[in-house]
């Protein structure tokens, strides 16, 4: 039976549940008047319940769709403003013991570079992506319980933090590790981490069963069931996403706001962010082997009543994306994405040669993290490399009662306006910089209360004379 506060995988994940929300929204996929009605209830911004949502994802009524995409985009507006955090991933070691069919990684693979960075390498690598002009980034590695121990991780969370490498800094670590117990995110959260991520790659139990065939994450119940224990071990702000491609799109978007419920009926709070993966090509991966990719348009489709199922949840989008379907899918709801990503381990200060090979994905996004910040400019988005709310103690049901009130949004822009004055001041190119230094003109202007606009020209002021680090 589906039991959102139940803590069991197969009651807050129920395939009946998802099976008859999939009959339902085919059912009413043109049902206009109960499509109007989910529109009506979604202006108000309080989010949908999967089954609504699954019938806006379902309904193909032309005119609807196009209701259905504004409303993302003024959601989207709404909440995150024009504003876009960027952030990088930093790959520790791709030893791995698990069988991830669709993974580079996977234990049998051996024709893969296998690489474990020693401290004194993460340090390198940290001090490259500050040269960048990075300051949040999200760990990865495979499971290795011989090779990544959780002293490993914890380890190296303390050598990032601790790098201060001219004017950089690595201010929010997120984490992307396997499925561990309760005292092991106990130990993530005193190291410090802001949000601990881990995809559920499907939300199909056969599928998962098979697309996992060995090793510890094999184990569907406790992968599902890992946010839960997160959450038990302090760990607030939690991050989740499906790898599209591996199922039926529709089973995996129900499956994903079903576990959001569920984080919401337990804990009273949802995920902190949503990524939405698509799977691509690696060393040993065909991506065309998996029956279940998801066109374009259906991708911007998903975005846009992820947008619109939870408005306050952040979305993420990686470099696995080209260009051009990233300048599509941002105004729909996008909130975060990486630039001048590595895949690779070690990639940011060593980069392969072409006979070596460790990535996780081929980057489709190729262009350095200035590039993307001058496209973001010249689309009118801000880029912002804020990390402020987790350092001011904003997280978990604190910074969801913030972000529901829509209070954080007198912090986001004065907080993504001072970040990227450092951005233009320490690593911009001289045509971004004089872009970003006009766009910082315009838009303190948008900041609605004037102290706040006299505190953040103080700081602005403070930053030109190379003082760092100011925040709400
Ligand atoms: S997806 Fe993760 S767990 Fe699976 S093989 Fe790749 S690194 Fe290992
Ligand atoms: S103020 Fe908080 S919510 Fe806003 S961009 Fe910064 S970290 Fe994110």
């Amino acid at each position: 039976m589906y039991d959102p506060k139940s803590k069991r995988a197969e009651d807050f994940i129920n395939h009946e549940e998802i099976m008859e929300t999939l009959d339902y929204a085919q059912k009413n996929k043109h049902n206009r008047e109960l499509i109007d009605e989910i529109l009506n209830k979604a202006r108000l911004r309080k989010g949908l319940s999967h089954r609504e949502a699954a019938v806006l994802l379902d309904c193909d009524l032309e005119d609807k769709n196009q209701e259905i995409y504004a409303l993302a985009e003024q959601i989207k507006k709404d909440f995150y403003g024009n504003r876009i955090v960027m952030f990088a991933p930093l790959y520790l070691s791709n030893y791995c013991v698990n069988g991830c069919v669709y993974c580079p990684y996977h234990a049998k693979n051996k024709h893969i570079a296998r690489k474990k960075l020693t401290q004194e390498e993460i340090r390198r690598e940290v001090i490259a992506l500050q040269d960048m002009g990075h300051k949040r980034l999200a760990l990865e590695t495979g499971e290795d319980p011989v090779n990544n121990p959780i002293e490993y991780v914890l380890e190296s969370i303390k050598t990032i933090y601790s790098i201060k490498h001219k004017n950089g800094a690595i201010r929010r670590v997120n984490v992307n590790i396997a499925a561990t117990t309760v005292e092991n995110y106990r130990k993530l959260k005193e190291a410090g981490i802001g949000t601990y991520i881990l995809f559920q790659e499907t939300y199909h139990k056969e599928s998962y069963l098979k697309l996992h065939p060995t090793g510890p994450k094999h184990d569907y119940d406790y992968h599902t069931e890992a946010m839960d224990r997160a959450m038990e071990g302090g760990i607030d702000d939690v991050g989740c996403g499906v790898l599209f491609g591996l199922e039926l799109y529709r089973y995996e978007f129900a499956g994903l706001l079903m576990h959001a419920e569920h984080l919401e009926a337990v804990f009273g709070v949802g995920p902190h962010t949503i990524s939405v993966p698509r799977i691509k090509r690696a060393d040993d991966i065909d991506p065309g082997v998996f029956d279940n990719g998801i066109d374009d348009d259906t991708f911007a489709k998903i975005v846009a009543c992820i947008r619109i199922a939870v408005p306050y949840t952040g979305m993420i989008l990686s470099t696995r994306e080209t260009k051009a379907c990233r300048e599509r899918v941002l105004h729909l709801g996008i909130s975060q994405i990486s630039g001048g990503s590595r895949t690779s381990v070690g990639g940011y200060d060593q980069p392969e040669r072409s006979d070596e090979c460790s990535e996780q994905f081929d980057v489709s996004d190729q262009r350095t993290l200035d590039e993307v910040v001058n496209w973001l400019m010249g689309m009118g988005y801000i880029p912002s490399f804020c990390t402020a709310c987790y350092r001011e103690g904003r997280t978990g049901d604190r910074f969801m009662s913030l972000c529901k009130s829509g209070q954080i949004q007198n912090c986001c822009l004065p907080n993504a306006l001072m970040t990227l004055k450092e951005y233009l001041m320490d690593y911009a190119s001289p045509d971004t910089k004089a872009k970003g230094l006009a766009m910082i003109e315009q838009e303190i202007e948008n900041i609605p209360k004037e102290k706040v606009r006299q505190i953040v020209r103080e700081h602005l002021a403070e930053i030109e004379r190379g003082n760092r680090d100011f925040r709400f």
